[in-house]
Parts: structure tokens; C-alpha cells; sequence
């Protein structure tokens, strides 16, 4: 597209663009604490340390075509998986396959099912997702089209650092720190800023508000739940401090391990919310916000699950609840990507969205019994087709992947009864582009490959029945593009693999 971007700098531009990004970088939250084996030293005796967060030097040049593609679809995607979670019969024919199988969603089903048995305590949800993509060139294609490499129900990370980052490049540009040779791709309305600090903080306090007056005559608060260990805290910050400053919510933070302790539900269903250091005072929670809770290590012990089962069954929001989890599963986004299935059409029935959302999938085949899982066996079993697949278990998080070569090995040492746990996808492709990532202190130059993601807010009031519900907000919130190197076939940049990155559109 561009061959000589990003251009190579000399030792005065390098060191310019590097004291601006770093400064830059810190004065506004663009920073991760270290990593959870640090130990204060005696330069930081009560570990007050924080750094920069990994980023591309250079926003990266992405096609405008699909980057409008993808913002096209936000809407649609917020009408499908809102209404996918609205369907618990359906949901439960799909997920019935894998419980059988997988302790992890044996054990959130259960958690929906008690709660069921006790009936919910409200009718409302919030999901903030983030749908994700990567550009795929079809050479019986005209343009670049982007194909959806996931969606994410449950902790849509980044979209607190996100609209630093954009704001960072912006800023890099103002201050000359670009050469010259960029001026004409990098300009002012090529960069668009990415809002999804303020989206995300909205729908929080569109759930907040519609939760309405406080039951127990508490005042009310949202809640974050966070992971004990987490590095990425000025990520959620970002959006804390947001929803603060916007709407005046009041925020607390509080660790997934200690919800049995600093929470109880009351008579009414009413999500109490005591803080370790005021105890005088009492909060009732309008809206749990989940960045814990995704991954199997987070349940050590049955109080774990005792502690989701608490956050379920209260009447605050769940963002997401057991079911939309479930619903962004890998395995619901191949059932919906089955070529002909009529499952798009049901909870999409409008044409027009249906048909944009399908052109957004890659293929993606399940590894069970089925004709369709023969075929993707015969696939994965074979080195040389095997190639061209990511082989997927029902986890979020990052690192669970198999990818390529590794398939067919992974597969021998499993046993065929679990292979249904697992999704066949074929690998997108993205044409060859290069940056620099700025990560610990090191500069990494080199090929890349850039993950897009949309995040998109939707309230809803779940319906007496199966199926029925109604939509009160649902509304576009900002973009992400994550960095990797083009020689990690992960791309998380919290797992260690990537970096927080804007799109320059061209
Ligand atoms: P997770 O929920 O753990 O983030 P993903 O499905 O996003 O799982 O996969 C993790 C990473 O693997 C992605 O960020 C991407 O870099 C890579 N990846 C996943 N699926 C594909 C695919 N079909 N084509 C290319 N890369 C992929
Ligand atoms: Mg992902
Ligand atoms: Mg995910």
C-alpha cells in the first residue's frame, strides 16, 4: 500500500518522538502498573510504580473502506447478540454440548439455572462489547473487506487506553514529531479519535439510570469487579474516572476475591455494597461491571462460584449477566457463521443488517460428530491443511489458541470426547504492513498485524418469554487497534503480545 511507511527516522527524530510519546504517555494514563511479580524496591518502597503502555510509534495504516465497513456494523451486532442472550432456550441447545465436556460452562450454566429456579431478580442488561476484525483482501473482491475475528461479551478490554492512544498520535503529529514524508498520509482527519471512554461510560450510566431509585434507601453506586493481580488498571480507570466525572456516578472497585465479604444481598435482591474503609456506609449497586470472572482460573474453590451466584442473583445489572457470557462464546459465533443457517435470520430480521453481518464472517467450522465436523477434523488432522486454521477452546482472555502446525499434535493428545469443545477457524490473513512497537523500554521494529475492534453499548429489558425483549440504548462506543508483530500468532497486548495502536485511515 505504502512501502516506505512508517519511514525510518534519524537519531534527532527518534529521540524527539520517544521524551514526547513517554511524557506524553504518563501525563495522561497511557501506563500499566508492573508486571504481579514485581517487588518494591527500595526506589519504590510501596510499589507506586507505573509505566508506559506498549504502543505503536506510528499509527497504522488501515483502509477506510474497512474500517467504515466495521463501524457500519456495530448497531446490528448490538441487536444480535442482545437478542441471542434474550434466548435461553436456544442458548441452552447450544451450550448443552459443550457442558458436557467443559466444567467451566458446566459450572456458569449452573449459576444461570439457580438463579432461574429463583427467578431474576430484574429484566434488565447491559452488555458493552467489543466485535473485532482483521482485514482479509479476496482477490474476487474489489475492495478489502474486514472478517470478524471474535466478539467479546464479557471484560472488552482496552477501550480506556484506546482513546488515549488516538489522542497520542494526534498529538505526535501536532508537535512535528512525524517527518516530513508523512504529512500528506497522516493529517488531521485521517486520525479519527477513538471514544470509547466516554461510550463505555455512558452505557454504564444509561444502565445506572434506568436501574432507577435505590430500593433499600442506600445510596447507589456501580461496581467494577477486578481481578486481584491486575496491571491494566488505568484501562478501567480511564472509564471509572468517566462515569464520575460525566455523570456523577459513584465508582468502587472491587476485587472478584472479596465479594463475599464486602457485598450481601438483602431481602429485596438489593446488591449491598459495604466498603472495607467506611463501613458506616452502605451502597446499593445499580450495575456490576465484570473485568474478573472470564477465566476458569479466577474459581479456585466453590466460594468463587458462591460469589458469581451472589452477583447473579442480586438485582443489580450484570454487565454481562451468566447468559450474555455465554452468549459471546466461540462456539455461538460458529453456529451463526454456518453457511445457510437459519439461526442469523432469527435473531437478525432485518435483511439488510443480516446481510452486512454475514459479510463480516470467516469460516468457522465445529469439531464435533456432525458432517460439518467430520470435515473440520480432516482438516485439523492434517499437517498440511491444518496450516490454515486456529483451533479454539470456549475461553477469553487470551493464550488458549492452537494455531497452524500445532493443531494436529494438540489433537493427538486429547481425546476425541473433548474435541467438540473446541472451533475450527480459518486463519485471516491481512496484507503485509510495518511499525514500531515501543514496549519496556524497547523499541521492536518490523512486519505487524492489527486487530480492529468496535465497541458498541446495548441496554435492554429482557421479555416475559424466550426471545422477547425490548432495546433502550444501543449505540456505537469507539474503536480499538491492537499491534502484534507479525511473528506471534497471538495479539493480546495485556497478555504480553501486543500493543495499543490508532488507525491512520488511507
Ligand atoms: P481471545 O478471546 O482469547 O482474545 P481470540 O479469538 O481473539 O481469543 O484469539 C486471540 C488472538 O489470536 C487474536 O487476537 C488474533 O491475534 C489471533 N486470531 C484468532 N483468530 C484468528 C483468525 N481467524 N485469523 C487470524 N488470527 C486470529
Ligand atoms: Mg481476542
Ligand atoms: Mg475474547
Amino acid at each position: 500500500m505504502y512501502p516506505e511507511y512508517p519511514p525510518d527516522l534519524n537519531d534527532e527524530q527518534k529521540e524527539y518522538l520517544l521524551f514526547n510519546l513517554k511524557d506524553w504517555s504518563i501525563a495522561h494514563g497511557l501506563a500499566v502498573r508492573p508486571t504481579p511479580t514485581y517487588v518494591p524496591t527500595e526506589q519504590d518502597p510501596s510499589a507506586a510504580l507505573a509505566t508506559t503502555a506498549p504502543v505503536t510509534l506510528f499509527p497504522s495504516l488501515f483502509p477506510r473502506v474497512c474500517f467504515g465497513q466495521a463501524a457500519s456494523v456495530v448497531n446490528a451486532y448490538n441487536e444480535l447478540y442482545s437478542a441471542i442472550a434474550s434466548d435461553e432456550a436456544w442458548l441452552k441447545d447450544i451450550v448443552e454440548e459443550l457442558t458436557e465436556i467443559d466444567d467451566f460452562m458446566a459450572n456458569l450454566w449452573k449459576v444461570h439455572m439457580e438463579v432461574k429456579k429463583e427467578g431474576y431478580a430484574h429484566t434488565l442488561n447491559l452488555g458493552l462489547f467489543r466485535s473485532d476484525y482483521m482485514v482479509h483482501v479476496d482477490p474476487s473482491e474489489p475492495k478489502p473487506l474486514v472478517k470478524q475475528v471474535e466478539f467479546n461479551t464479557i471484560a472488552s478490554s482496552f477501550g480506556g487506553l484506546s482513546s488515549q492512544v488516538t489522542g497520542m498520535h494526534r498529538y505526535l503529529r501536532s508537535v512535528d514529531a512525524y517527518p516530513e514524508s508523512m504529512a500528506n498520509i497522516v493529517t488531521e482527519s485521517s486520525l479519527p479519535p477513538s471514544t470509547s471512554v466516554p461510550g463505555l461510560a455512558r452505557g454504564m450510566a444509561k444502565a445506572h439510570e434506568a436501574y432507577g431509585k435505590s430500593g433499600s434507601g442506600s445510596p447507589t453506586c456501580v461496581l467494577f469487579l477486578v481481578q486481584d493481580m491486575e496491571r491494566n488498571v488505568f484501562d478501567q480507570r480511564h472509564v471509572e474516572y468517566a462515569l464520575n466525572e460525566n455523570h456523577g456516578v459513584r465508582t468502587f472497585r472491587l476485587p472478584f476475591s472479596r465479594v463475599l465479604k464486602d457485598t450481601k444481598v438483602d431481602g429485596e435482591r438489593n446488591l449491598i455494597y459495604m466498603p472495607p474503609q467506611t463501613p458506616q456506609k452502605q451502597y446499593e449497586v445499580t450495575v456490576v461491571y465484570l473485568r474478573a470472572g472470564y477465566s476458569p482460573s479466577e474459581y479456585e474453590d466453590q466460594t468463587a462460584w458462591d460469589a458469581r451466584l451472589q452477583i447473579e442473583r442480586s438485582k443489580a445489572i450484570k454487565c454481562p449477566s451468566v447468559l450474555l457470557q455465554l452468549a459471546g462464546t466461540k462456539k455461538v459465533q460458529q453456529v451463526l457463521a454456518t453457511p445457510h443457517s437459519p439461526h442469523l435470520k432469527r435473531f437478525l430480521p432485518d435483511e439488510k443488517q443480516a446481510a452486512d453481518v454475514l459479510k463480516t464472517f470467516a469460516p468457522i467450522y465445529p469439531m464435533d460428530k456432525s458432517e460439518a465436523g467430520m470435515g473440520a477434523r480432516k482438516l485439523a488432522t492434517d499437517p498440511e491443511t491444518a496450516n490454515r486454521y486456529v483451533m479454539k477452546p470456549q475461553r477469553e482472555g487470551g493464550g488458549n489458541n492452537v494455531y497452524r502446525k500445532a493443531i494436529p499434535d494438540t489433537l493427538k493428545n486429547l481425546p476425541e470426547s473433548q474435541w467438540p469443545a473446541y472451533i475450527l477457524m480459518e486463519m485471516i490473513e491481512p496484507p503485509e504492513q510495518s511499525n514500531v512497537i515501543f514496549r519496556n523500554g524497547e523499541l521492536q521494529k518490523g512486519g505487524v498485524i492489527c486487530e480492529l475492534g468496535m465497541y458498541g453499548a446495548c441496554l435492554w429489558r429482557q421479555g416475559q418469554h424466550d426471545g422477547e425483549r425490548e432495546v433502550l440504548e444501543n449505540f456505537d462506543a469507539g474503536y480499538l487497534l491492537r499491534t502484534k508483530g507479525d511473528s506471534s500468532e497471538e495479539g493480546g497486548v495485556a497478555a504480553g503480545f501486543g500493543a495499543v495502536d490508532s488507525a491512520c485511515l488511507v
